[in-house]
């Protein structure tokens, strides 16, 4: 219960980060605990919004930040550099991830930003558990804090490690305020966002990691019921080939996804679950900012 002692605090935070370094898993880490599924309307708000955390204390809700690019001639990537420079501005918190010591241009790039927006930064140093030399990790801390001025977390987001600790260093700078979106509109956004993640590891792991922005997952309709919910998504490919191999020799790839997703998400809902892909050609999706636009990636 919210007192006087504990004011409920809220507000946006933005996971920057080159690509790779894990956001979408630490996305999930912080979004995946206590999620109740209570209700089947849709989320009515902006669809930037990634994952909503809520709590009898707190509500922090994750903003989409796609991945950022120092130097890439394509729209999308164009788009995406605009997009993530302005929610920068847009949130209370920006939470940078690092793959662990690994520092390079972008993740300078992505740090300036960060740091010139003017709000507070939480570096997230990720993949812990793939540390080669943990001695190195304090004096590289250290030294990266002289550079960019921000609060450093070591986390593991695939492990959990101390994604608690950086739970609770996020909510120290939210500010006091009363929750942004309802309960029951949460839960449901949030599924769509795991599911479709959920879809995207599985098309990832039968395929490799060939697919960078050739993919997309768009649940079309999530439908829940008492025992069952169904789940309707389409996943995106940018050309004739990619979904000939996306579908696979007599559907079996796309059925293999299907299944090893389903899996997954019934053990995140609880429920039975219908899931039925499709996919199609979004021929030149990237280059065109209209087709972008379609895909609900610009506001
Ligand atoms: P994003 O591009 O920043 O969203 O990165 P992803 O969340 O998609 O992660 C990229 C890869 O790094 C995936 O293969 C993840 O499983 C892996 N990964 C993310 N976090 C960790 C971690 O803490 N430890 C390890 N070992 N791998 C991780
Ligand atoms: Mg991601």
């Amino acid at each position: 219960m919210p007192s006087a002692e504990t004011p409920f605090r809220c507000g946006n935070v933005a996971i920057v980060g080159r690509p790779n370094v894990g956001k979408s898993t630490l996305i999930n880490c912080l979004v995946e605990q206590k999620i109740s599924i209570t209700s089947r309307k849709p989320q009515t708000t902006r669809h930037s919004i990634t994952g909503i955390k809520t709590t009898s204390k707190y509500q922090i809700v994750i903003v989409d930040t796609p991945g950022q690019h120092s130097d890439e001639p394509r729209a999308i990537n164009r788009y995406m550099n605009r997009a993530a420079r302005s929610r920068m501005f847009d949130v209370d918190i920006i939470v940078l991830v690092l793959d662990r010591l690994k520092w390079n241009p972008e993740d300078q790039l992505v740090a300036e930003r960060a740091v010139a927006s003017g709000k507070p930064v939480i570096v997230a140093v990720n993949k812990l558990d793939r540390l080669q030399c943990p001695d190195l990790l304090l004096p590289h801390i250290e030294e990266l804090s002289r550079e960019i001025k921000a609060e450093y977390v070591p986390i593991s987001a695939l492990q959990g490690t101390n994604v608690d600790g950086l739970e609770k260093l996020i909510v120290e700078h939210l500010p006091v305020a009363e929750a942004l979106f309802p309960e029951d509109q949460i839960t449901d956004r949030n599924m769509r966002f795991v599911v479709s993640e959920i879809i995207r590891e599985k098309i990832i792991r039968q395929l490799g990691e060939e697919l960078p922005y050739a993919t997309t997952v768009e649940i079309e309709s999530y439908s829940e019921q008492e025992l069952l919910i169904h789940i309707d998504a389409l996943i995106y490919v940018e050309r004739e080939g990619q979904k000939r191999i996306l579908i696979g020799e007599k559907g079996a790839r796309l059925k293999q996804i299907g299944i090893e997703a389903r899996r997954d998400i019934e053990k995140q809902v609880e429920k039975k679950v219908m899931l039925k892909l499709w996919v199609k050609v979004r021929s030149g999706w990237s280059d065109d900012e209209r087709a972008l636009q379609g895909l609900g990636y610009i506001d």
